[in-house]
């Protein structure tokens, strides 16, 4: 039987490519969201590689022959995984496509943050030079970082920072300590005993019912009031009423943020009002690299799930291939 795709969203044309070479299979693209839509347009189709849509369990049972669901990116908080694993079908992710570019771009925040990059260039724009004699930059060098999450993300964040002479902590709950050492950092196991001594705190873990709201109030609270904080996780992972407050009342001194509770964000965010936050539309694992690596990835999962031949390293659910 012929067999479809359904894609949600668009990807790398060098993704695209591999499904043009697979004889017999077809694709259709949508930039549908909603979840009737998506139901609909399931009904016929094998496989869906999804960007940013929520795949619910209501858009999978409306699917009979799905293979596989495939997503475009790491994070699958967005997907359904109970139901399709009672359904015995993978969830893959595109593991290698975007850890990179989202250590990067945290090095960015951390940078623009602590050189100030947006005060100076104003600055130098308006000819105005006296930020020599009243410097507000800060060396990186020396400073203690705080990795929440240490996998294919925060390894790569703490191996920069070690580059850049920081102190880095980790805190990761899942990771056995010798490797935290082995990879030159310290591991933490009381997140609230360290978080006062903390400079920059930087979150790499996934957003889950453990981890919703893992920064709130009370973390906040508990940071000096020169630390920043850099979220290219999720939004949902810091409590961002709480974060609006220490901003406004500098319980901490700035943040650098990429990821919101609410995507696009709306005009009215406070969040969005503030001087002291650098922020970017959730792109931080979006470079033109990572595009094509990771569009290369999630096509590959979809036709390697329908060959039956999906590696377990790339399904979220990989449970699902050992009763196949
Ligand atoms: P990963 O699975 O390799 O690593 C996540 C780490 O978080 C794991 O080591 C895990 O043990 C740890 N963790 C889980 N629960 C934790 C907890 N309660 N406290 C501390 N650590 C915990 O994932 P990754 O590829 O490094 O990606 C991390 C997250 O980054 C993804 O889940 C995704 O949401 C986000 N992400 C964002 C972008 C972007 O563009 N902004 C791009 C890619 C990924």
């Amino acid at each position: 039987m012929a067999e479809k795709v359904l894609i949600a969203g668009n990807i790398h044309q060098d993704g695209l490519r591999l499904f043009e070479q697979r004889e017999g299979l077809s694709v259709e693209i949508t930039e549908a969201v909603d979840e009737a839509t998506l139901a609909g347009l399931a009904r016929d189709v094998s496989a869906i590689l999804v960007r940013s849509a929520r795949i619910s369990a209501a858009a999978i049972d409306s699917a009979p022959h799905l293979k596989v669901v495939s997503r475009h990116g790491v994070g699958f908080n967005s997907v359904d995984v109970d139901a399709l694993t009672a359904r015995g079908i993978p969830l893959a992710i595109a593991v290698g496509g975007n850890a990179v570019s989202v250590a990067e771009h945290t090095f960015y925040l951390i940078l623009a943050l602590t050189k100030h990059g947006g005060d100076y260039d104003a600055a130098a724009r308006h000819g105005d030079f006296s930020y020599r004699s009243r410097p507000l930059a800060t060396e990186v060098s020396g400073k203690s970082l705080l990795v929440i999450g240490f996998g294919r993300i925060g390894t790569r964040v703490a191996a920069r920072a070690l580059a850049f002479d920081m102190e880095v902590l980790v805190y990761d709950p899942y990771v056995d300590p010798k490797t935290i050492r082995a990879g030159g950092c310290t591991e933490v196991t009381d997140l609230h005993a360290v978080l006062p001594g903390v400079d920059i705190l930087t979150i790499h873990c996934p957003l889950n019912a453990e981890t919703t709201g893992l920064v709130s109030a009370r973390e906040l609270e508990a940071m000096q009031p020169s630390a920043i904080l850099i979220n290219t996780a999720r939004g949902g992972v810091v409590d961002e009423t709480a974060l609006y407050t220490a901003l406004t009342q500098h319980t901490i001194t700035a943040a650098g943020i990429d990821v919101f509770v609410t995507e696009p964000t709306v005009q009215d965010d406070p969040l969005l009002t503030l001087d002291n936050v650098i922020v970017s539309p959730h792109c931080a694992g979006v470079t033109c690299e990572s595009s094509s690596r990771t569009s290369r990835i999630a096509a590959q999962n979809v036709l390697s799930a329908l060959d039956g031949s999906i590696e377990p390293e790339f399904v979220v659910n990989a449970e699902v291939l050992k009763h196949a």
